[in-house]
């Protein structure tokens, strides 16, 4: 993990604060807007509207230096109607019950959307993961998946990597997991977590799953509007896993990014960056920060750069109403969750910008998961080829339904994302009806 930023940077990239702003409000009310333009029985809205389990653990960890610390750990398991809960663990210092609530939602509605037999949840630890050693972070997560005990499994509920955790904190809590359901069972669960490094058993393909996915989205889009990627230029808020494989991916079907910012401060350089270097000098410095080939901008700077795409693959809240008036690009790429909030988002729709909505523009993530829990419960291992032609077909047919649908009804990209969702889940309410 790289050192915190200095005071001053951290001053130049924290956003404006955004008081009123509540996550779970945020999506609560597209769900609203959603279940009004299909007609969804109130009954099934009441059940969707709350998550239906909230965990809030707390355990101890010995850091390096001999202290006990002790951290609270969430886990919200919103619906599991269609499959078991699925979703992140995020390891961040702004991690919060509300965040989680509207993570672990939208994980349902993705999973609907992509026809995936999951429902949704998300969890987290609120720390910082850079402030603390690789020692202390294989405790701190090994001891969260004990906290948890038999919380998560992998036909119950199953984690996977999200902002500040990788492959790496995927196969420790994965080891933990299979040490502590006996013997006999050590391997049946080893599908427990997703995202696991592919030797630990993962799948081929998880790393680059959502920013390929983002990216099919794109290259559609793209097709619709008569865009020419060959040249474009895009900017990326985020250069983790999620921004990182989208601007390679992106970069090889000749677009350049020529302005990209993260926890650490902004850059730009008008000719492109080599995305390949960038994401080298990121994975061995923890931040862009000291990458040769940029100029330092503020934060307003990167957000006023003309460009073809944005592309926002940090956090949530991210465009408010004064960063949608300073962006000046035709589509905004929604890699992240939630990176838009309604006042930002009304911005951008009014003055024509297209949006690629999280739900699905980031399902990519979601989909290769299950590839990898499908290939751990069969002991198959598929090739790259196999799960890149999977995840192809199914992001471009999600797009294409949402694209139909909100011409028919008229909706955003959005409304019409969360209207199928709730569709889907609202067939199956219909017919199982409530227990007992
Ligand atoms: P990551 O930890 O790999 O990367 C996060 C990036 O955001 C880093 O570059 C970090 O420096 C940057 N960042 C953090 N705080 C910032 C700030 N205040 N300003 C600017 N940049 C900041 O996380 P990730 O997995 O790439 O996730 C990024 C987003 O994508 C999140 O919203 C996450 O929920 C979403 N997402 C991730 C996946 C996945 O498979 N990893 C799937 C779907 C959605």
């Amino acid at each position: 993990m790289s050192s915190a930023p200095s005071e001053s940077m951290k001053a130049a990239t924290v956003p404006p604060a955004e008081h009123k702003y509540e996550f779970f409000k945020v999506v609560q009310d597209y769900l609203d807007r959603a279940a009004k333009v299909i007609d969804l029985e109130p009954w099934v809205a009441s059940i969707l509207s709350q998550p239906k389990n909230e965990l809030i653990v707390h355990f101890p960890v010995r850091m390096d230096d001999g202290s006990v610390r002790l951290f609270k750990g969430y886990r919200i398991q919103h619906n599991n109607l269609l499959g078991p809960f699925k979703g992140g663990i995020r390891y961040h210092e702004t991690v919060s019950l509300d965040d989680l609530k509207a993570l672990a939602a939208m994980m349902t509605w993705k999973a609907a959307l992509m026809r995936i037999p999951y429902g949704g949840g998300k969890g987290g630890i609120k720390f910082n993961p850079r402030e603390v050693s690789r020692a202390e972070l294989q405790r701190i997560s090994r001891r969260f998946v004990h906290a948890l005990g038999a919380n998560i499994g992998p036909e119950y509920d199953i984690p996977a990597p999200d902002v500040g955790t990788n492959g790496q904190v995927m196969a420790w809590m994965t080891d933990t997991f299979m040490n502590t359901v006996g013997h006999i069972n050590k391997q049946a669960v080893k599908g427990v977590v997703t995202g696991k490094p592919v030797a630990s058993g993962g799948t081929l393909g998880r790393e680059k799953a959502t920013g390929q996915g983002l990216v099919h989205c794109i290259t559609e889009w793209a097709k619709d509007t008569r865009f020419e990627l060959e040249g474009a230029t895009y900017t990326v808020q985020g250069f983790g896993n999620v921004g990182s494989h989208a601007s390679v991916l992106l970069s090889k079907l000749g677009a350049s990014c020529i302005a990209v910012g993260d926890h650490s401060g902004y850059l730009s350089n008008p000719e492109g960056f080599n995305a390949h270097k960038l994401q080298d000098h990121v994975a061995q410095k923890g931040s862009i920060a000291g990458y040769p080939g940029g100029k330092a901008i503020t934060r307003d700077e990167f957000f006023r750069t003309k460009a073809d795409l944005f592309l926002p693959c940090a956090l949530e809240n991210q465009v408010g109403e004064h960063e949608a008036r300073l962006l000046d690009v035709k589509m905004v790429g929604e890699g992240a969750n939630g990176p838009l909030n309604p006042l930002g988002e009304k911005i951008l729709l009014d003055r024509g910008i297209a949006i690629l909505p999280d739900v699905l523009a980031n399902s990519g993530g979601v989909t290769v998961s299950y590839y990898e829990w499908v290939q751990n419960k069969r002991s198959e291992s598929w090739t790259l080829e196999e799960v890149d032609e999977k995840l192809e077909t199914t992001m471009k047919r999600a797009y294409r339904e949402v694209v139909t649908f909100a011409q028919e009804k008229k909706v955003d990209l959005r409304v019409a994302a969360y209207a199928i969702a709730l569709q889907r889940i609202a067939v199956v309410y219909r017919e199982r009806e409530i227990f007992p």
